[in-house]
């Protein structure tokens, strides 16, 4: 075998020498080969890392340390993590890859003296473990004895606490994950930005640029808004164009440093690329995408006239469907409504019918088919991930089919009463999951949808709004999507879906003794949605599941039978009856605030007394939880919740929220899943509104965040008239984020306007 040198160039490098140049080393490498203008770079090999470890002897000491580490316990991960780094970076480089990179960085002398340098690990960048970039990037990097330096701190950060637990759980072996070392000329950016080489949800064939003045930072790390681009890779024209006010830009700082600058007034709204520059981007993405295979989320910068690539790996996200299959031969029907429901789902899509009874018969189901159903069921969820469309019998605007179906994107029409009798197995039918209507056959407007190109590409946040606009998610799965509408954060987790997915009770956990099995799973979905919205509020709900819900799971024969589970045992006066359940819900956010997670809040629902709230912050100080510490709030969902607000606020609240799908039901005694009461449901039923202001107007006396997270707060007419009446944030459904923000935006400035008017 021959041996690989500690430093190897960018020229020299392929994608298959993953294991010597780690993800990242790789990728470049690659890049480079296939022509892709890249800045110049060398990567210290992890065989140098691994030489390292042998002659300073760290390799006989530290992998015992954090293999017996119980990684769980985050205290003893933390200080572990910090031992090992420590040792490494007191350890001396040894002489001869100090000297190779001494000689290699002296190469950039003429086309800059400035680095970044950036880990590149050998398991992470892979396509199923994107999750893992946990180690660091060191920008702006001058002088031999500060990249030195800066290539061992890559080093130790392969033993942060993260990155340690993560390897942990994927199973990936310490001993064998390396770590190299890309170091690379830095490129003083005048333009930069992302770009996606197929649209990252729906995989349609466009290429999406973001871009933004100065360092590319200021588009990756979210402190700007970039202006947003789309070009058609198929006619290869740009189709969309949304120029947004960049406010700052990051550009380099001195030594080691980057620093925010404001942008000057004549820039801010000034578009950052020509149509000529769109279209070479997007030429090097059509490139990078033919050359792997798939398609790629990519890094670029523009100095004067030239142009590079920074990075590019595979998009995650994209959920790939071949829904439209055959779809294009099919006769075109006259529009012919055979059914009507209620619009649940937004969306147009054609497919077969497939008749479901009940869970038995969900294998019937297949990508692409229309499912129709008396009433989905947390245990149809796998079926509903694979239909094009979802129809069903009974069931409001706030089912579980409604829910779901909004979540995972997929078109749904429900409480239609009669689907399941008119609608024949195999038939070809249209839905409209925005108008609630059932064709016959393929409509024309389905297959004109097809090719006139996606609108939601534009849906990223580029309108700030003072009131905060969010977003609700149930499924992890979810989150990406719900991340990318660009919302101010989860104003509502729903962890039932996640808890009912695991198809066993949290009682059957504690009744089997694998009270910590349960804790991981619960863990490791919030966490996916948390890592998807970094800095941002995420409010995760406690448990919230009607007993119905819980019967078909393992352990759910013990579930009570209930006359009527909606007015029942659940929610938050469940989980003070059974502190062992709602204590395995408690060490999950514990472990989580112990990651660093801050930006984690919890939520308690169904909340009807004060004192519930006072017995449930209790316990979770019992539980060794500093409750000052971290934000505790309620759902405002039952009225003698709106109406106690002032008691609330006086126990503690961090916030309040407005849960008005119950709130409604349970003011006005209308069943919001019985469909025979559809027409009664009535969201601004002046005393739902009276509840609804007096709770805002105490709590904005008290300076307590108000906000929904309701389906109220996906309607735009409502959210209009809760923006006025004070709301302070509004948490809507991945869909409706772009239009919730319109809502807002568009009342704010017309509320300052008339302040104004009133004025002069
Ligand atoms: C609500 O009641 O408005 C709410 C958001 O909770 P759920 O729909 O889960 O009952
Ligand atoms: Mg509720």
């Amino acid at each position: 075998m021959t041996k690989v040198p500690d430093i190897l160039w960018l020229e020299e490098i392929r994608k298959e020498d993953i294991a010597s140049v780690g993800g990242k080393g790789a990728s470049l490498g690659e890049m480079a080969s296939i022509g892709l203008p890249i800045p110049h770079a060398f990567v210290v090999t992890s065989q140098a890392f691994r030489r390292f470890l042998t002659e300073s002897g760290l390799e006989n000491s530290i992998f015992d340390e954090i293999g017996a580490v119980n990684v769980e316990d985050s205290a003893a991960l933390r200080e572990v993590s910090e031992k090992v780094k420590r040792s490494v970076m007191n350890a001396a480089m040894p002489q001869s890859i100090r000297d190779e990179i001494t000689t290699a960085y002296k190469r950039f002398t003429g086309v800059g003296i400035y680095v970044a340098v950036r880990s590149s690990a050998t398991a992470e960048d892979l396509p199923d473990a994107s999750f893992a970039g946990q180690q660091e990037t060191f920008l702006n990097v001058s002088g031999i004895e500060n990249v030195l330096h800066a290539v061992q701190e890559c080093w130790a950060s392969l033993y942060n606490g993260r990155a340690i637990y993560y390897r942990a759980k994927q199973g990936f072996d310490h001993h064998s994950v390396n770590i190299a070392v890309v170091v690379q000329q830095l490129i003083t950016s005048e333009k930069s930005g992302v770009m996606f080489t197929s649209h990252p949800v729906t995989g349609e064939s466009f290429t999406i640029i973001e871009a933004s003045w100065g360092l590319g930072e200021a588009v990756v790390s979210g402190s700007v808004s970039p202006d947003n681009y789309v070009w058609n890779n198929e006619s290869e024209m740009l189709v969309g164009r949304r120029i947004t006010k960049k406010l700052i830009e990051i550009v380099r700082d001195g030594v080691n440093g980057t620093k925010m600058l404001d942008v000057s007034l004549e820039r801010q709204e000034q578009e950052v690329l020509s149509e000529d520059e769109i279209s070479r981007l997007a030429t090097y993405g059509h490139v990078t995408e033919e050359h792997y295979g798939v398609p790629q989320d990519m890094e670029w910068s523009i100095v004067g006239d030239e142009f590079y690539v920074l990075q590019s790996r595979p998009i995650t996200t994209i959920k790939v469907s071949d829904e439209k299959r055959g779809l294009q031969e099919m006769e075109v029907k006259e529009e012919k409504v055979i059914v009507q429901g209620i619009g649940a789902s937004p969306g147009l899509v054609s497919g077969p019918v497939v008749r479901v009874h009940d869970v038995t018969e969900i294998d019937k189901v297949k990508v692409g088919d229309i499912m129709v159903t008396t009433m989905t069921n947390p245990d149809m969820v796998p079926a509903m991930r694979k239909t094009a469309g979802i129809v069903t019998d009974e069931g409001g605007i706030t089912c579980h089919a409604a829910i779901v179906s909004r979540e995972l994107g997929t078109p749904a029409v429900v409480g239609t009463r009669n689907g399941t009798e008119i609608l024949t197995e195999g038939q070809i039918i249209t839905i409209d999951g925005e108008k609630g209507l059932v064709y016959d056959g393929v409509i024309e407007r389905v297959l004109k949808q097809e090719t006139s190109g996606p609108q939601s590409v534009l849906a990223k946040a580029d309108i700030i709004t003072a009131t905060a606009v969010k977003v609700n998610v149930s499924m992890p799965e979810a989150a990406m999507r719900a991340a990318s509408t660009g919302a101010d954060g989860v104003g509502l987790l729903r962890i039932e879906h996640l808890i009912i997915g695991l198809n066993k009770t949290p009682g059957w956990y504690i009744q089997n003794h694998k009270e910590d099995e349960f804790v991981e799973e619960l863990m490791g979905g919030i966490k996916t949605v948390l890592d998807a919205f970094p800095g941002k509020p995420v409010w995760v709900r406690t448990l919230d599941a009607p007993t119905d819900e819980f019967r078909n799971m393992q352990g759910g024969h013990d579930e009570p039978h209930e006359h009527n589970p909606m007015l029942g045992w659940r929610g938050i006066r469940r989980d003070l009856e059974t502190p062992d359940q709602f204590g395995l819900q408690i060490e999950t956010f514990k472990r989580l605030w112990a990651l660093g997670y801050d930006n984690l809040g919890i939520m308690f629902p169904m909340v009807s007394h004060p004192d519930q709230f006072i017995r449930a912050k209790q316990l979770f100080t019992e539980a060794g939880v500093d409750v000052n510490a971290v934000d505790l709030g309620i759902m405002v969902e039952i009225p003698a919740s709106a109406l106690m607000i002032q008691e609330f606020i006086d126990a503690g609240i961090a916030f309040a929220s407005f849960g008005t799908n119950d709130l409604i039901q349970y003011t006005i005694a209308v069943d919001r899943n019985n469909e025979h009461v559809t027409s009664m449901y009535w969201p601004k039923h002046p005393a739902v509104l009276k509840l609804i202001k007096d709770t805002i107007a105490v709590c904005r006396e008290n300076n307590v965040e108000v906000s929904i997270c309701g389906q109220a707060g996906s309607d735009p007419d409502m959210v209009k008239w809760l923006v006025e009446t004070g709301i302070m944030s509004v948490s809507a459904n991945i869909d409706a984020v772009e239009k919730i923000r319109h809502a807002v935006a568009r009342t704010e400035q017309r509320i300052i306007l008339d302040s104004a008017r009133r004025m002069y």
